[in-house]
């Protein structure tokens, strides 16, 4: 078998023209979405995201701010910083870029900002809306992993899925996402014994452990869909996800890296923050 690949440039493509159109349909009723990103530091992969993200933006006809403060700003300087922005009319998305600086705290800051304005669902009021299914700002990754398989007619009703990692931004989101949806779902993180064990049994793999071309052949079942996640340097310093490209041999579905999830990470984010303006618009009136 060889693997359909999911095209995740295409779908997000096809989703940013959507948002593209909701924007300036917002825009005749005089509501300009904008999103501040606040970048801290020097860090040189947040440069090229918080980048892409202003591009995207851009594209999409979203106004972006772009916050940036010095490595040492103290954790007050930040927090204030937020405050300002959670007050502005201006701004309906706020996203902090991620991670932040040892001397601050990244809980504190992600609470502070208004979960009215956290269009990266990071916020504790935005997760226990989404693990209790109430209407919510979806964490961007899984989001776009939800919304791929979705477009791609890919059904996850009743399906068993394996998510490979557990971290706050992607792995536990992707699996409560999974379960609203009413698959089975199974986490696996670096104290699982017998990863291949677990992963064999899924429909369904998410692999998002950070690992160069990590989960293999023997990983998956005959048929299986792999969602990839991953974004790394290999030995020779090329971009590559957490899945051995040899799965593509074995799986019915693959998504690529890249072009596969991180295109539709960024695209979330501009549907969060349309949807953010859109609210805003609804609380205004109320
Ligand atoms: P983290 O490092 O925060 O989490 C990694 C998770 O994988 C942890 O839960 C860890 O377990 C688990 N893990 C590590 N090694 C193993 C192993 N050998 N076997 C099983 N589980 C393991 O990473 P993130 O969740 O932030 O990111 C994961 C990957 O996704 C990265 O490559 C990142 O670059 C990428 N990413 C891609 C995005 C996109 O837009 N496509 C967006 C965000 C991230 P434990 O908890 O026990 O330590």
């Amino acid at each position: 078998m060889v693997a359909k690949v999911i095209d995740g440039k295409e779908i997000a493509k096809k989703k940013r023209q959507e948002i593209a159109s909701e924007v300036r349909a917002l825009k005749e009723e005089n509501i300009f979405p904008g999103l501040a990103v606040v970048l801290v530091g020097n860090n040189h992969a947040s440069k090229t995201y918080v980048n892409n993200k202003e591009k995207a933006c851009r594209e999409a006809g979203i106004e972006s701010f772009l916050i940036a403060l010095p490595e040492e700003v103290s954790q007050e300087e930040l927090l204030r910083e937020i405050a300002e922005l959670n007050k502005r009319e201006d701004v309906h998305g706020i996203l902090v870029q991620l991670p932040l600086p040892d001397h601050i705290e990244e809980k504190k800051v992600i609470e502070a900002i208004s979960p009215e304005k956290d269009v990266d669902g990071f916020h504790p009021l935005n997760i226990g809306r989404m693990m209790t299914g109430q209407d919510s700002f979806l964490p961007c990754t899984p989001y776009g992993v939800m919304v791929m398989l979705e477009e791609t007619g890919i059904e996850v009703s009743g399906k068993h899925v394996v998510i490979v990692g557990r971290s706050n931004i992607v792995g536990k989101p992707a699996g409560q996402l999974f379960l609203n949806k009413n698959a089975t779902v199974t986490y696996c993180h670096s104290r699982t014994k017998d990863l291949e064990y677990h992963t064999k049994q899924a429909d369904i793999v998410v692999a998002a452990l950070g690992k160069p071309n990590f989960i293999r052949s023997n990983h998956i079942k005959e048929g299986a869909t792999v969602i990839d996640v991953g974004i790394n340097r290999d030995e020779h310093e090329k971009l590559c996800g957490d899945v051995h490209p040899e799965v593509a041999e074995k799986a019915a579905y693959l998504t690529p890296v890249p072009g596969g999830v991180g295109p539709m990470t960024i695209t979330m984010l501009l549907f969060n923050t349309l949807k953010a303006a859109r609210q805003s618009k609804a609380l205004s009136k109320a």
